[in-house]
């Protein structure tokens, strides 16, 4: 598969390495592709997938070498994530908040020293995942600015935090979560580190158009002791988007969606190939209609990923100038997830009604790919972002 692959389209395989990284996920696709439609229709969170990914290691390898990880870099994290979206999205969006934590902490060590090797211990020792939770009804999208309504509150020897996280990937297997919240009675917003106790709940809220299996629901948090040593820092509220100054690590979202994207072009390919309604002499593949629509297809695809993969390969060299890429890394984000839902779209089209029903997973992906709009970083402030880079060119 993956020779095939590095002779045809996947030529974003570099290096050995690489190819072996990508052959742990191809080891599991079929299994967790054929999964995906029940846990999609019940709305289920996919365990199996989880605990067969940690069986293999696939949640260490983000984190430094001398704590037990790989050191995956942000290039191979998209080629991964995007791997796994090919099989299934929920599973592939899920961990890449896990994946792209872990990668973002191991490249900042914006967290406690001691907090950051003690939590690593628990993801190699005890197969500890994670994921941050800032996104409330009041507030909306957390990348707005908008002040958390969950507090803390200052005890002798730690914080009590309470209130409602919405969108809570993950957290039907998490025990380990980091929580925004405002610093009771003031301006200042804290970001902590917090364990799973009988003071969290889970409210099964997550009922949605797609990523159904991604277990997104709300986290519901009642006086939450968290000890000193769990608070990660404090900021004025004027300067919340200084909680995640580097973004690179988002770059799972995108691989994410281009991953689902790139499965929904496999299937339309293979079924034109194969579908041959008896008006015509050849499949469908001969007519040129249905090769404008691959060609466009691939148009998408292969400008989007390279895009991708490009901006990525950045981020991992120039370890100065990643701040700078703020815009390049939205500009892929725009231009993946927008192409992803293209192209599910020009899929459909090519197979016809048949792409309509369950038993094909094409109407999963366009349903899934509709999430990537409303993942950060947001459209509008992206196309902003480009505007004023240009407007700046002339200052
Ligand atoms: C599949 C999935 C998984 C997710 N996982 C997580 C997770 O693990 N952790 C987490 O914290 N969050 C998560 N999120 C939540 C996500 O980050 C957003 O918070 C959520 O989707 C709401 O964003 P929104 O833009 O739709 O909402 P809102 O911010 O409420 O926006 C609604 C509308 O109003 C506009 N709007 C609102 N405020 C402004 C403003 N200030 N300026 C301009 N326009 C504005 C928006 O453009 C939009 O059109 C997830 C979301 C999805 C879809």
């Amino acid at each position: 598969m993956i020779e095939k692959e590095r002779k045809g389209i996947n030529y974003f395989v570099r290096n050995d390495r690489e190819a072996q990284l990508v052959d742990m996920v191809e080891h599991f696709a079929s299994r967790f592709a054929e999964r995906a439609a029940l846990h999609d229709a019940e709305g289920s969170f996919p365990f199996g997938n989880f605990e067969e990914l940690k069986a293999v290691g696939y949640h260490k390898l983000p984190l430094p070498k001398d704590l037990g990880g790989d050191e995956l870099s942000l290039y191979e994290l998209v080629l991964l994530q995007e791997r796994l979206a090919r099989s299934d999205g929920s599973t592939a969006l899920a961990m890449g908040w896990h994946m792209g934590i872990m990668l973002n902490l191991r490249t900042t060590r914006e967290w406690p020293e001691a907090l950051y090797t003690s939590f690593c211990r628990e993801v190699v020792e005890h197969d500890a995942m994670i994921n941050k939770f800032d996104s409330e009804p009041a507030t909306g999208s957390p990348s707005r600015g908008g002040k958390p309504q969950t507090t803390a509150e200052k005890t002798t020897d730690g914080w009590k935090i309470s209130g409602r996280k919405t969108f809570s990937t993950l957290s039907p297997i998490l025990n380990h979560f980091v929580v925004s919240a405002s610093i009771a009675g003031e301006d200042r917003v804290g970001q902590f580190f917090v364990r799973k106790s009988d003071r969290i709940r889970i409210e099964e809220t997550w009922d949605t158009l797609g990523m159904r299996a991604t277990g997104s629901h709300d986290l519901i948090l009642e006086d939450v002791f968290v000890p000193d040593d769990g608070l990660i820092k404090i900021v004025d509220l004027a300067n919340r988007h200084t909680l995640n100054k580097d973004t690179g690590w988002l770059l799972h979202i995108p691989a994410c969606y281009l991953g689902i994207a790139y499965a929904a072009r496999d299937i339309a390919v293979q079924y034109a190939r194969k579908y041959q309604p008896n008006s015509l002499s050849a499949p469908i593949s001969s007519l040129p209609h249905i090769q404008d629509q691959i060609g466009r297809m691939e148009v998408e695809l292969k400008t989007a990923r390279t895009l991708l993969y490009s901006v990525a390969d950045r981020w991992d060299r120039d370890v100065r100038g990643r701040q700078s890429l703020k815009t390049e890394l939205g500009l892929a984000k725009y231009v993946a997830t927008n192409a992803a839902i293209s192209i599910v779209d020009k899929a459909m089209r090519i197979v016809g009604g048949a792409s309509l029903f369950r038993k094909m997973p094409l109407e999963r992906m366009y349903r899934d790919v509709r999430a990537g709009l409303h993942n950060p970083p947001m459209e509008d402030a992206i196309l902003r972002d480009l505007a004023h880079t240009a407007l700046k060119e002339w200052e």
